[in-house]
């Protein structure tokens, strides 16, 4: 058996497992990282980056289809037509490009890469199943960045016309009818993509309304859009099984069937916590996912977790800071988690932004809202719909949550996020010019707004 060893040994290079170790290696740490599948995890081979690479054609598709028709821009082509395989193919390239670079920035970072399974001996010892034989690891230290898989429901296991959204994003061409179960952000932007490039969707929701984690009103203009695209929205709607183009149905007035020719099924994402001997270490657990402390440490001091396998937010940009925050503790770094503002974002139609509290979350603080239909660059992008929002503190005027649901918000989350981490007040903002005309204006104008001095309303 071959063996090696190191001072930091990282299992899973994901956004959080690829980041601590580049970031490792970069200290000069002797870091190896070991990964069973292509690097850059669910992130860039089936996640954030094909999802969007998906909704960027869809909506390229979606505006030429527009064009085809009536319009007030003036504009006049033919009914465009999807090749959808040749879309994958066009994603495909994107994620080799990007996990290919992953590969690179590690290799400069000195960190050495093992490709294979890895199991767990025990807290200082990995065995990796490779091509060559089995590498046996010691460590001073293990990092355990393994994520999270596609929750299955019983009655509907992936497989064939029942698929997870890894199996959603590399479809062939575009099925005719669509169930999505599961209203979340990834059933959302998954059913959303297809519906713009002709499908006819159905989102099934279990709770009473769509992203049930907001509030009605940042999720309002996504309904609107939703209904405007033709899909279908049934909430409180449980799916039950399926055959011969059937989907069952159970809501309030019973069951029902729904005919569809694919289901998409989006009910959440379980921490990858078994198949590698992670149970013999007998760490704590929070639920069903590893807990850990400020440091991101597991209850066995030399053992660390981050990203998805630790738990909500399972978000990669979360991942990727735990990720670096570990490789400098393990450095002799005096480094605690202290974030105060974990930006989320939904690239729904439109997109929603969070970060921070929401109105419910602060009832005895004050909140201003300003509507997009208030902002020029807004109108001259043909969508006036949706707000930004600020959560702030009476007597300080210290924000606490900025929220927004509108057209390209999502570029507006580093704004938001530095705001919240930086401890700005409305004074802050209401005094920091923004460029004219961008959307952007409109947080300027909702801090004013809170200070009771907006100009544009
Ligand atoms: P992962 O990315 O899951 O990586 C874990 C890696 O560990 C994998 O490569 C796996 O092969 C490897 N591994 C597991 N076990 C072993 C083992 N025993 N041996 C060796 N290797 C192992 N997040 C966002 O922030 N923004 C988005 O827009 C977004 N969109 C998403 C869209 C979709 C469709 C999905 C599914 C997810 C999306 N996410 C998004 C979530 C994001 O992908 C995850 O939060 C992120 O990838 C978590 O990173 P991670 O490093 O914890 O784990």
């Amino acid at each position: 058996m071959k063996r090696e060893n190191c001072k930091i040994l990282v299992i899973g290079a994901g956004p959080g497992g690829y980041v601590c170790a580049i970031r490792a290696g970069q200290l000069g740490l002797d870091t190896i990282v070991v990964e069973a599948s292509t690097p850059g995890g669910t992130c860039l081979n089936v996640g954030c980056i094909p999802s969007k690479a998906l909704i960027h054609a869809a909506e390229e598709f979606h505006i030429a289809a527009h064009f085809a028709g009536e319009n007030d821009l003036g504009i006049s082509t033919t009914k465009p037509s999807i090749d959808l395989a040749k879309t994958v193919a066009w994603k495909d390239g994107i994620v080799k490009r990007l996990t290919g670079g992953v590969s690179a920035l590690m290799k400069k970072a000195k960190v050495r890469s093992i490709s294979g399974h890895a199991q767990i001996i025990d807290g200082k010892t990995v065995d990796v199943d490779t091509p060559e034989g089995t590498v046996r690891i010691s460590t001073e230290n293990l990092v355990i960045a393994t994520g999270s898989r596609p929750q299955e429901i019983a009655t509907l296991p992936f497989g064939g016309d029942i698929l997870s959204s890894t199996a959603a994003l590399s479809l062939d061409s575009v099925p005719e009818r669509l169930a999505v179960v599961g209203g979340g952000y990834i059933g959302l932007e998954i059913g959303t993509a297809m519906a713009k490039l002709g499908a006819k969707v159905t989102v099934l929701e279990a709770a009473s309304r769509i992203l049930p984690q907001y509030d009605a009103d940042l999720t309002r203009p996504i309904m609107k859009h939703l209904e405007a695209l033709g899909v279908t929205v049934l909430v409180g709607a449980k799916a039950q099984g399926f055959g011969a183009g059937q989907l069952t149905v159970m809501t309030e007035e019973g069951s029902q069937k729904l005919s569809a020719d694919k289901v998409l099924v989006t009910v959440g994402r379980a921490p990858a916590t078994d198949g590698f001997g992670l149970e013999g270490l007998e760490l704590t657990m929070n639920g069903r996912h590893l807990a850990i402390d400020n440091q991101c440490r597991t209850s066995m001091r030399s053992v660390f977790a981050i990203g998805d396998v630790t738990g909500d937010p399972m978000l990669a940009h979360r991942a990727m800071a735990q990720g670096a925050l570990v490789a400098e503790v393990v450095a002799g770094g005096r480094r605690t988690w202290d974030k105060r503002a974990m930006p989320a974002v939904c690239f729904t139609d439109p997109e929603i932004v969070t970060v921070g509290m929401l109105p419910s979350e602060a009832p005895e603080n004050e909140v201003a809202v300003f509507p997009f239909a208030g902002n020029g660059r807004a109108m001259t992008l043909g969508r006036g719909d949706g707000f930004v929002r600020v959560v702030y503190t009476k007597d300080s005027e210290l924000v606490l949550g900025i929220q927004a649901v509108g057209v390209g918000v999502s570029e507006m989350a580093g704004e938001f996020a530095l705001a919240l981490e930086m401890a700005a007040t409305l004074t802050d903002i209401a005094d920091t010019i923004h460029a004219h005309p961008t959307l952007g204006e409109t947080v300027q104008e909702v801090a004013m707004k809170g200070l009771g001095r907006a100009l544009h309303i």
